[in-house]
């Protein structure tokens, strides 16, 4: 557990990391980004918790700008628009197991991160601490548990992913998906959050 921003050195040289956060809640623009979890391919899991009062983590926020370094997301969409309203930062390059899951997976339509890491790993997530209070001063050891187990598995499942997207030949269009994913967040935060631009009507 860090406060207020990545400890010196985490996660250098890593090109892939596996990236969650909580919030106090689901509103953008009025729910206060509080804690952001990062994984590596091997090695500890890092929890950053943020000073809500200047949200300055410059090592956190080059991490998640960094070019050579894949953030890896489930719902990235979230994430990576409370980054953006609260850091300041497009986080870039992504990629999202539920995209992944919604392109690969078309067997089904159970796409949760507790559905895909259960079919696909055999894991069964706790959802316990989901709703608990992340602006709190001090996380219960359950909160911690709960938020290092939201990116564990991150790498794994999108290794199984990527192969069926392989098999099925729509990794080029699940790529574009994750390009196109930031841009898709700062939509909803420019106020775009309802509205499919997509769409004839
Ligand atoms: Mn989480």
């Amino acid at each position: 557990m860090h406060q207020g921003d990545l400890s010196p050195g985490a996660l250098d040289g890593a090109t892939s990391v596996a990236i969650d956060s909580e919030t106090l809640g689901l509103k953008l623009g009025r729910d206060p980004l509080c804690v952001v979890q990062l994984k590596g391919p091997e090695g500890d899991t890092h929890l950053v918790q943020l000073d809500r009062s200047s949200y300055d983590a410059p090592r956190l926020k080059r991490l998640l700008t960094d070019p050579n370094t894949l953030k890896i997301f489930h719902f990235g969409r979230f994430d990576i628009a409370m980054f953006l309203v609260h850091l300041g930062v497009m986080t870039a390059p992504v990629y999202c197991t539920k995209i992944a899951s919604k392109l690969a997976r078309t067997y089904t339509d159970r796409h949760g991160l507790r559905d895909v890491t259960r079919e696909l790993i055999g894991v069964d997530l706790s959802k316990a601490q989901q709703s608990s209070d992340w602006g709190a001063a001090v996380l219960s050891p359950e909160q911690v548990a709960y938020a290092a187990s939201d990116v564990t598995h991150l790498h794994a499942l999108r290794e199984r992913l990527d192969a069926m997207l392989v098999r099925e030949g729509r990794m080029a269009l699940a790529q574009a998906c994750f390009d196109f994913l930031p841009h898709r967040a700062a939509l909803d935060v420019a106020g775009w959050e309802e509205a499919d631009i997509f769409a004839h009507a």
